[in-house]
């Protein structure tokens, strides 16, 4: 068993059974309790909201099948106007809406679910927290998603179009069949972000970083790509989420200074077996570092050792490196007068 595989498992045991990256930790029922309770000490104001409650309630329990085409999951015109009286909910200071601000606690995650990149998170609403569109998931669980700011900036109010049209009319729905197969029903879209807590691929490996040797023996990034063993679908959706989100170019950004990191790790490094190694264990403890196997810095480190082609131009920074360590300790012990080093004996 290789040392990659085992940290895989690793991963999964750390979150528990559930397939994904990220464990959703609480259900929608749960969520729709915390939504009865807040409703429920409100003033004469909130009893229209009763009426949708039920409608709300249905759309809570589908959106974990529902996420890839979010069309289906939009209130009536109707319903949209007492819903909107959600969108509040997510300001509310309430004890038991507190759970809204776990995807931004401290070690929720190791890095930007979106973009695998380090960065400091907040929550991110999958489905935008508008008024227009999906007021009523403002405190919806699911649909809380721990992000960076970046990606954030990127993502916008953007949600994944849905193609057709619903007929919600039974009668209709048969005519509309009989007319073209597809006509009343939404497709899959492809075009859509990745969602952390239900695309399960995102538990396996699914990104690759492609790099050529750079000036000053840092290799750059030239692309991030989709593994080919993916479904085509896959692939798609996560090529359009790397590009809506601008993943590449911020990744680039991050190249240099992890480098220098990379190359502080390989104190002592004197062959390219020594090399390999130092590469094998960074990459260890970047994928627990991330929580994740798509985690950049990790997705990095891999793409050095797959190169081997680069490692001797890699093995001739290193030891330019640590001669300049060793030149710079042996200036600063020199520096130090003997007495600095020791007290006097008092006489
Ligand atoms: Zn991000």
């Amino acid at each position: 068993m290789t040392a990659r595989a085992t940290c895989t498992r690793k991963l999964y045991s750390q979150r528990g059974e559930m397939p994904t990256y990220l464990a959703l930790t609480r259900t929608a029922q749960e969520d729709l309790a915390a939504v009865q309770t807040y409703i429920s000490k409100q003033g004469d104001g909130w009893q229209d909201i009763h009426r949708v409650l039920p409608r709300v309630a249905k759309t809570f329990t589908q959106y974990s099948e529902r996420y890839i085409e979010p069309g289906r999951l939009l209130l009536k015109a109707s319903d949209r106007k007492f819903a909107q009286a959600m969108y509040g909910l997510y300001d509310s200071k309430a004890g038991y809406l507190r759970y809204k601000n776990a995807p931004r606690k401290p070690g929720y995650v190791g890095c930007c679910p979106y973009c695998g990149i380090k960065g400091s998170i907040t929550v991110d609403h999958y489905l935008p927290r508008s008024r227009k569109e999906f007021p009523h998931f403002s405190v919806l669980s699911a649909n809380l998603v721990p992000a960076c700011g970046d990606c954030q900036g990127h993502k916008l109010t953007y949600y994944a179009p849905t193609t057709g049209r619903v007929v919600r009319n039974r009668r209709r729905q048969m005519v509309a069949a009989k007319l073209s197969q597809r006509s009343y029903r939404f497709r899959t879209s492809d075009r859509r972000i990745l969602h952390p807590y239900f695309d399960r691929f995102l538990s396996e490996r699914i990104l690759i970083a492609h790099i050529e040797m750079g000036a000053r023996g840092v290799p750059s990034l030239v692309s991030i790509t989709p593994r080919l063993s993916l479904a085509r679908s896959t692939r798609r959706a996560i090529e359009f989420h790397l590009d809506r989100l601008h993943v590449l170019e911020r990744a680039k950004g991050e190249v240099e200074h992890l480098h220098s990191s990379i190359l502080k790790g390989m104190k002592g490094v004197r062959t390219l077996a020594e090399l390999l190694e130092s590469l094998e264990k960074q990459l260890g403890s970047a994928q627990s570092r991330g929580g994740s196997l798509n985690f950049f810095d990790a997705l990095y480190l891999r793409a050095l050792i797959v190169r081997k082609d680069l490692h001797p131009q890699l093995l001739s920074v290193v030891e330019t490196e640590n001669a300049v360590l060793v030149r710079v300790s042996q200036a600063r012990r020199v520096r130090v007068p003997a007495h600095h080093g020791r007290r006097q004996p008092a006489r």
